[in-house]
């Protein structure tokens, strides 16, 4: 009996695993064409320096959408087919011009400096000459290279090839920032930030979250931001999703934050209200944001 029912589980089990398959080829294969049907479109959400009269917005990141149907896909469920397929390397450079293009337009609109955040994946950084790239998306839309940021993970310089330093590098000399990216999730080793030429630290959300009533992870949130401001970087705290945890960072003197108390990301459409609002000098971040969501 013991055996049968085994045998039972195994057939589900492989099951499960043959469905599985099949969606991932069924994703694998709509991403084929994604890019030239024009499927996909990119959300901004404002970033936001925080000072004790008056916010102001001083750049959006770039976040990735597949318009599939009628569903809108978060780009945790299909970045890694991305990666996996080498597409990301394609849709990643799309996602870089199609970003810079958009805010040069803000640029033009009365938001002068706004600077636009984009996220990589290795497999971009790992491509040689990803710095010409970077540089020829710059030339052809005319975007100034000192407000583009470029977005890597810990993870990404866990994997790194032997380029990857000098790219960057590369990157830093033509004026581009580059910021870690939810740092305190991977291994946070303190080695990368002396190695690489970065320029920004992104706190991941999930220490802003749970720090509003635990001592300890505040102490850590505490230390991040000392530890940015000795080595001369801006800190960005990601995830504010409340007044509470704004004025925290406020008064442990982290300088800029993002996250859904001051906006979600949405289409440019509907950025830009936001980004005029912001510009108010009546704008109110303790009163005002929650209107906007
Ligand atoms: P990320 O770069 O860390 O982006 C921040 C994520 O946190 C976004 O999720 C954003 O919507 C979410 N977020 C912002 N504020 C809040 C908040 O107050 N509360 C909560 N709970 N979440 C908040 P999203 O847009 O789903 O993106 C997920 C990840 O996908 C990004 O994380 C980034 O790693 C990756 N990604 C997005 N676009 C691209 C892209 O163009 N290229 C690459 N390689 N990766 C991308
Ligand atoms: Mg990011
Ligand atoms: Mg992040
Ligand atoms: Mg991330």
């Amino acid at each position: 009996l013991a055996k049968a029912s085994g045998k039972a589980q195994m057939a589900l089990y492989s099951d499960a695993l043959q469905r599985d398959a099949h969606h991932r080829l069924e994703m694998e294969n709509a991403l084929t064409d994604a890019l030239s049907r024009d499927q996909f479109e990119i959300h901004y959400q404002p970033i936001v320096e925080v000072a004790a009269s008056r916010s102001r917005v001083v750049g959006v990141e770039a976040l990735l959408r597949w318009r599939r149907g009628d569903r809108l896909v978060p780009p945790d469920e299909f970045i890694s087919v991305l990666e996996e397929t080498g597409a990301i390397v394609e849709v990643g450079e799309w996602v870089l011009r199609e970003a810079c293009r958009q805010v040069l337009l803000w640029h033009a609109n009365g938001h002068k400096k706004l600077r636009c955040s984009v996220n990589l994946s290795s497999r971009q950084l790992q491509e040689s000459g990803f710095a010409d790239v970077v540089a020829r998306v710059l030339a052809e839309t005319g975007f100034p290279a000192t407000s583009l940021v470029l977005e890597i993970t810990e993870s990404l310089l866990m994997q790194d090839g032997p380029e990857t330093l000098a790219t960057l590098r590369e990157l830093e000399n033509s004026g581009v920032r580059i910021a870690l990216d939810d740092f305190g999730t991977g291994f946070s080793s303190l080695g990368y930030l002396h190695r690489y030429p970065l320029h920004i630290i992104k706190v991941d959300k999930s220490f802003i979250t749970k720090a509003a009533g635990d001592e300890r992870l505040k102490a850590i949130s505490r230390a991040i931001i000392g530890l940015g401001r000795g080595l001369r970087m801006d800190i960005i705290a990601e995830g504010i999703e409340t007044p509470e945890q704004m004025e925290f960072l406020h008064t442990e003197g982290c300088q800029f934050v993002q996250g859904y108390w001051f906006g979600r990301p949405q289409p440019a459409g509907l950025i830009k209200p936001l980004l005029d609002s912001m510009l108010d000098p009546d704008f109110d971040h303790h009163s005002a944001a929650p209107a906007l969501l």
